[in-house]
Formats: C-alpha cells, sequence, structure tokens
C-alpha cells in the first residue's frame, strides 16, 4: 500500500455474504446478465456505483437526528446553502431529490429546441436531460481521454479547438451552454486542471456563452490539481473548490458521490435569472424550494458532508484505495484505463476479450463474467450505456468499451480491493473462455439499467 491509512475508524459493520458458485451462476442468469438486475443480497462486494453508497460519518448520522421535517424554511436547508456557500462560493442552492433532478431543472431551463450542448465527454442522466428538452449533447473533450493508454495529467480538459469548430458549425445562437463535468466519470474518473477551466471562462467570455458545471465529483477533481498542477500543491481543497467555481456560472450536484450520504442533490449559482426559473419550477418536479424532494435529515447529512468531503487528509486516502486496487491489476497486467481515477478502476474490455465483436457487448460481458467468477459487482460502461443516436437509431460504439470498478466511499478495507484483484487477474487469466452476449431486451430510456441478455455459445 502506498497511500495513508484510513483517517476513521469503524464504528458500525454490516455483515456480507459470498454465495456459492452454484447460486452466483443462477442469479447473474436470473438478472439477464446485467448486475444492476442483481439482488444486492446475491453480492459479495459491491463495486456498481460510488453513488449514494457512501459510509457515514458519526458527525453525519448526529445530523441527521437533527433534521427539522417541517414543510418549509426547515433550518437544514439553511445549512445546507450555508455549506454550499462557504465550500463552492455559490450564494444560491436549489435543493433537488439526487443529481438527475438538478439537471433536469437546470437543463430545461436552458435549453431550446434544436440548441447544441458542448461537453467534455457526455454523461448518461445529463446526455437524457439536454435532449428531452429537443437539445443534442456534443463532444468537446481533448482527444487523449479517449485514449486508455495515454496518461495526460488531465484527461477531462476540454479541447478548444473542438468547441471553436461548433460555434463555427452551429453559429454561438445555437449553444445553449457549455457544460463541464469535474473528474469526468465516463472517461474514467479524470480531471480538468485549473488551467483549462480558466481559459475556458475566457473562450466564453468572449462568445457571452454560459457555463455550467456538472460538479458531482469536484472535490475528487479538486484533490487531482492540488496533487498534481504547480502552483497549487500546498492551496487548501476548499479554496482549489472555490476558484473552480468561480468560473462557472452555475452547477449541477448530485450530492451521492463527494458529498458522503446516500441521497440528495442540488443546483448552485450565483446567476439570478437562473435561480428565479430554476427554484420556480423545482416546485413543480421536485418539492418546496426549501427541501426540494429531500427530507430535512438528509439535507443535513449532504450540509455535513460536503463538508468532510473536501478536508484533504480525507481525499487523500479516498484516492490512493482506488490508485491500491489500481496497481494492483496494472501490476499484473490486466488492462486498465491510465491514469487510474478518482472514483473507479475502469477495465479496458477491447483489451481484456479481443475475441468478442462490439455486438456481443464486451463490457457487459465482462462484467456478468466477474460476477460469477467472484460476486464481486461492477458496471458496463461501454455501448450499452451510450445508447442508441438519438437521430438515426443506430448504436454508437464508443472508443471506450469500459468496465468500472467503483469504490463506495470510506466503506471497504484493502483486503477487499485485494480479493478483487485476485478474481479478475484470474478472470484475465483465462479470459479465452468467456463467450459474448447478445441483448434480447432493451428498454426505451437507459437501456443499460433495465437491459437483459443471452450467452452466446463460444
Ligand atoms: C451520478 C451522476 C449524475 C446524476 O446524479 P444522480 O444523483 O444519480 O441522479 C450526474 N452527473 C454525473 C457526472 C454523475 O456521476
Amino acid at each position: 500500500m502506498n497511500g495513508p491509512a484510513e483517517p476513521f475508524k469503524i464504528k458500525v459493520v454490516e455483515p456480507v455474504n459470498l454465495p456459492s458458485e452454484k447460486r452466483r451462476k443462477e442469479a447473474i442468469r436470473e438478472a439477464g446478465f446485467n448486475t444492476f438486475l442483481l439482488l444486492s443480497e446475491d453480492v459479495y462486494i459491491d463495486l456498481l456505483t460510488d453513488s449514494g453508497t457512501s459510509a457515514m460519518s458519526d458527525n453525519q448520522w448526529a445530523g441527521m437526528m437533527l433534521g427539522d421535517e417541517a414543510y418549509a424554511g426547515s433550518k437544514n436547508f439553511y445549512n445546507l446553502e450555508n455549506a454550499v456557500k462557504d465550500i463552492l462560493g455559490f450564494k444560491y442552492t436549489v435543493p433537488t431529490h439526487q443529481g438527475r433532478g438538478a439537471e433536469h431543472l437546470m437543463y430545461s431551463h436552458l435549453v431550446k429546441p434544436g440548441q447544441i450542448v458542448p461537453r467534455n465527454m457526455y454523461f448518461t442522466t445529463s446526455k437524457v436531460h439536454v435532449e428531452l428538452p429537443g437539445g443534442k449533447m456534443v463532444d468537446m473533450i481533448i482527444d487523449e481521454a479517449h485514449d486508455p493508454e495515454n496518461t495526460h495529467p488531465f484527461k477531462g480538459n476540454v479541447d478548444f479547438n473542438k468547441l471553436q469548430g461548433y460555434i463555427d458549425e452551429y453559429g454561438v445562437d445555437k449553444i445553449s451552454f457549455v457544460n463541464v463535468e469535474m473528474d469526468v466519470n465516463m472517461a474514467g474518473g479524470q480531471p480538468v486542471s485549473m488551467e483549462n477551466l480558466r481559459k475556458l471562462r475566457e473562450f466564453c467570455d468572449d462568445y457571452k456563452l454560459k457555463i455550467i458545471y456538472d460538479a458531482t465529483r469536484s472535490s475528487e477533481n479538486a484533490y487531482f490539481i492540488r496533487e498534481r498542477e504547480k502552483g497549487y500543491e500546498n492551496t487548501p481543497i476548499i479554496e482549489i473548490l472555490r476558484e473552480m467555481m468561480s468560473y462557472s456560472d452555475g452547477c449541477i450536484y448530485s450530492s451521492k458521490k463527494d458529498c458522503l450520504v446516500n441521497i440528495g442533490g442540488f443546483l448552485a449559482t450565483n446567476n439570478e435569472e437562473i435561480f428565479e426559473a430554476t427554484r420556480s419550477s423545482v416546485v413543480i418536479y421536485e418539492g418546496l424550494h426549501t427541501y426540494g424532494g429531500m427530507a430535512g435529515r438528509d439535507m443535513e447529512a449532504v450540509a455535513r458532508g460536503l463538508q468532510e468531503g473536501a478536508q484533504y487528509k480525507y481525499l487523500k486516502y479516498r484516492i490512493n484505495q482506488v490508485r491500491y486496487l489500481g496497481e494492483l491489476l496494472m501490476k499484473a497486467g490486466v488492462p486498465i484505463v491510465k491514469p487510474i481515477g478518482g472514483h473507479a478502476v475502469f477495465l479496458n474490455a477491447l483489451k481484456f476479450l479481443p475475441h468478442l465483436s462490439r455486438e456481443q457487448w464486451p463490457a457487459q460481458t465482462l462484467s456478468a463474467a466477474i460476477y460469477e467468477d467472484s460476486a464481486v459487482r461492477t458496471m458496463e460502461r461501454g455501448a450499452v450505456s451510450k445508447g442508441r443516436d438519438s437521430q438515426t437509431g443506430e448504436n454508437i460504439f464508443p472508443a471506450l468499451e469500459l468496465v468500472r470498478l467503483t469504490i463506495p466511499r470510506r466503506v471497504y478495507t484493502n483486503t477487499h480491493m485485494e480479493y478483487t484483484a485476485n478474481s479478475i487477474i484470474n478472470l484475465y487469466k483465462k479470459r479465452d473462455s468467456i463467450s459474448g452476449l447478445k441483448m434480447v431486451y432493451e428498454p426505451k430510456y437507459l437501456r443499460f439499467f433495465q437491459a437483459r441478455f443471452e450467452q452466446i455459445p463460444l
């Protein structure tokens, strides 16, 4: 291990069970080879997602008991609003039940039919919430991000030539806003540099374009800035976060990640017009503007979690635990996305299973095979997640066909990481024996959640 030991000790434990080989085989078939459809009790180590899976601290649990469940004006909302001011520097906060609630309010307000939204790589729910009001998300991430082997330290960066290309091709009026994700999930948890954010602000000011962040993993992004960007080596994380946010017109935020809670979200801005519009629509879709779909106790946990998740000591432990798992795999020659990202290790399924065609969904196949081998639950992040082209209806096969091993925050020990790595290394040794899948059920929206597959005999 190369990182620091855990900056906490364990007060409460939850037993987990390793199901038998027979049960694992049955369970993955019952789930249509889709790990989203597995019962959680059939899972031993759950690396499906880092979303809503964090362990809360004693401080957060204590805060839950101070939930003010008034319908209007709950004091926990004001605590949340103050935490957002302190950590992110935004004056206005609109609470939502989770991140996609905030995306819905923000994007349906900003996007007009026929407009495009350039973004440093799509995210599933973000893409849908741009498409529903008639927009289209287009990619503006640097090319390095599409290459799993490239070790660029800030693979989440915006490529200004691509952005300029969209402006030239569509005209500024057709650009709804510029969307920047922090610590880009679909690229492998890869950060954006402060320099890139600063330049983007200047660039967008010239065209009077708004910049909206998907700030969901901004604290982890801030850690990477401190670790990798010259001039920030000793800057407190909160100062880094505030500078990052100062280059935007607002953000959406899924609290289920860096805020170390199980549910919640918000949007935040200093822009009065955005605030007015979204505070007005929140009451239709989420709830009153002082709870937005969260209980008072949940808002308190988010407020405290936003603070805790921005502590340098915690982030250092967090990022290094993810790195530990990634390095175990890399040392054994397993193909993973480099550099190792903030919230997850991504397996390169195209290299892991080169004998499968794209139509046999290599990442979906690998994710199911890992479960069957070890009861470790992972997630496909490739063509199944990407979906179909909204205009042509064709499957899109993105350059990255990945399996994500997402590490919940403060939940698993390094022994769990070692068990996971050993299983995947074993599977890699017998990779030729893994047969592909065909999709036999495809839902209309966000198909990766509910699609079902059958095994194609080798
Ligand atoms: C999770 C996530 C969302 C959506 O948030 P939910 O809380 O799951 O609704 C949006 N953007 C990114 C980058 C995410 O990781």
